[in-house]
């Protein structure tokens, strides 16, 4: 599959980790929009947020279960949490993922 975010689980294309199980992927964004700014992702390809199902859903739980671990390894206690979903909303990236921003000058629209 042509999926950015898979070859980056896949370690075909290298990316700075900040955590990493069996189910999920964090690591730094490549163009950072804070001074902390992280991607999760699950290791099961999910296009966007409409194709979260019963049978997928789980991971999605533990993505949130485990976010305040890999705030903790980012060094933050204080942080937002954006998904966009499909082009309009502005994902670039068809591999769910979940951004987290923190540091100073956070602004309301930022991403
Ligand atoms: P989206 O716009 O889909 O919500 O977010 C995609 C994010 O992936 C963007 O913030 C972009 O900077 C990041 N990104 C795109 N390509 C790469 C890459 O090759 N490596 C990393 N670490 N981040 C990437
Ligand atoms: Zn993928």
């Amino acid at each position: 599959m042509d999926c950015l975010f898979c070859k980056i689980i896949a370690g075909d294309i290298p990316c700075t980790k900040v955590y990493e199980d069996d189910k999920i992927l964090c690591f730094k964004d490549i163009n950072p929009q804070a001074e902390v700014h992280a991607l999760v992702v699950p290791k099961l390809h999910i296009a966007c947020a409409n194709e979260i199902t019963d049978e997928n859903s789980a991971v999605v739980a533990y993505i949130f279960k485990k976010i305040p671990e890999i705030a903790k390894l980012l060094g933050v206690s204080d942080y937002r949490i954006i998904n966009n979903c499909g082009e309009g909303a502005g994902q670039t990236v068809m591999h769910l993922h979940f951004h987290i921003l923190s540091g100073a000058n956070l602004g309301e629209r930022l991403v």
